[in-house]
């Protein structure tokens, strides 16, 4: 069971999370919980370590955004005792959850589940604090980046066997697309592991990316629901599973959006083999990640235009990258924009069906949205716009796959 922030955003709602556990335990099953910070502690944790100085130490960072679970972990602990049920609360490198050294977003590289399997055999409940592990050979203490509560809990489920992930949260399932911008979002029953794992990496943020690629490598059986539910009688959720067991396919499952893209385009850059390995490889070696990638075809085959999208956060520090490289490239202009957002939709249905994504053009040229990128892969498409159409272009998506709930 792994409850994220709002869940366990105070001692009170901690108390909630405590009788969602004892109804599991009262149904006999052995029982570990994954726990992330309250509400809001990690986003305090990274802006002190801002504030603290310039001189950024990643390992010091985990140091500090890795303590928010260790609180909650206790507390939970606590509750539970309070409550006549044997707990104890669980640190990363207790267990220990093992990663690689990439201080602030660490991968999981190994989950020695038995320590923990002895204690739940026992009768003990675990309270793990999410987030954290350890990196063996330097003895420190990493987190798993923003979100990796999910991933903890899906690689202790599949370290110690477990036969149920169930990711506790404030909406009572994955939907088809956040229901905080479209008020028609629908709950889905059932989502294949790689439906999820697209949403996920486009923007739906309900579950981290790397938790969906665990479960989905180990085959832990996910379950997204509520901690809102009453805990004596809990509503259904979302099944995270494999394609053939969903019946009823839909072409499109979910529209997923993401904020956190920039535009940089370079105006008449000479049209000359050798030119987009001069952009995009020193981009690639200082680990900017570019997502979209559009190469204009020149009408006098001398110069032309090339639009790609890099992470927000990457935006400045691509800049200066291209700049620096302006000799080796050979352009005109540079221009950049930071308002635009990336609006995806996803489905396995679009491998056997075509012109999916061209009623999206249509559709959005219709409400005057201009598009000015495109991606498309095998299950899903994806399209750059002006950030001020997020809502309507989201909006207008859903309701043209069919996806809005029926009133
Ligand atoms: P937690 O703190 O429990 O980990 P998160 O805030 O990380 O919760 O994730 C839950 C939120 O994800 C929801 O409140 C919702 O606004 C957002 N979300 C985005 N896309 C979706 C989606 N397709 N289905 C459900 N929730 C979504
Ligand atoms: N507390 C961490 C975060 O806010 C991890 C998590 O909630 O999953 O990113
Ligand atoms: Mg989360």
């Amino acid at each position: 069971m792994k409850f994220g922030g709002t869940s366990v955003a105070n001692v009170e709602r901690i108390r909630n999370v405590a009788a969602h556990v004892k109804r599991e335990v009262d149904a006999e099953h052995e029982v570990a919980v994954v726990v992330s910070a309250m509400a809001g502690k990690t986003n305090e944790l990274v802006a002190w370590c801002k504030e603290a100085g310039s001189h950024f130490d990643n390992a010091e960072y985990d140091a500090v955004v890795a303590s928010g679970e260790l609180v909650t972990a206790g507390l939970l602990a606590l509750v539970l005792k309070d409550i006549g049920l044997n707990a104890r609360s669980w640190q990363g490198w207790q267990i220990p959850l093992l990663t690689d050294d990439a201080h602030g977003s660490a991968r999981v590289t190994k989950v020695d589940g038995s320590q923990l399997g002895e204690c739940l055999r026992r009768g003990e409940i675990a309270v793990v604090a999410g987030f954290q592990g350890l990196h063996g050979p330097t003895n420190r203490v990493t987190t798993l980046g923003r979100g990796g509560s999910d991933t903890s809990a899906v690689a202790l489920a599949a370290a110690i066997g477990a036969d149920r992930c169930d990711i506790y949260t404030d909406v009572d399932g994955v939907y088809t697309t956040d229901p905080r911008v479209v008020p028609k979002a629908r709950r889905l029953d059932k989502v294949s592991f790689e439906e999820m794992l697209e949403m996920a990496s486009l923007g739906a943020k309900v579950l981290q990316v790397r938790s969906v690629e665990v479960a989905m490598v180990h085959k832990v059986r996910l379950y997204v629901r509520s901690s809102f539910d009453d805990p004596a009688d809990p509503k259904l959720g979302t099944l995270i599973c494999d394609e053939e067991d969903i019946l009823e396919q839909q072409i499109v499952t979910g529209i997923a959006f993401s904020r956190d893209e920039a535009q940089i385009t370079l105006r008449e850059v000479a049209d000359k083999p050798g030119v987009a390995a001069a952009i995009f490889g020193p981009l690639a070696e200082a680990n900017i990640n570019v997502d979209m990638i559009i190469q204009v075809v020149s009408e006098d085959s001398t110069t032309t235009d090339i639009t790609f999208t890099v992470p927000h956060a990457d935006f400045a520090r691509a800049k200066e990258i291209i700049e620096a490289g302006r000799d080796a490239i050979g352009y005109a202009r540079l221009n950049g924009a930071e308002d635009v957002v990336k609006i995806s939709a996803i489905g396995v249905g679009m491998r056997s069906h075509s012109g999916v994504a061209a009623r999206a053009f249509k559709a959005l040229a219709a409400k005057g949205i201009n598009i000015r990128a495109i991606t498309t892969s095998e299950i899903k498409f994806s399209m750059l716009i002006d950030e001020a159409y997020t809502e309507l272009a989201v909006r207008t998506l859903h309701s043209l796959y069919g996806l809005d709930a029926r009133p």
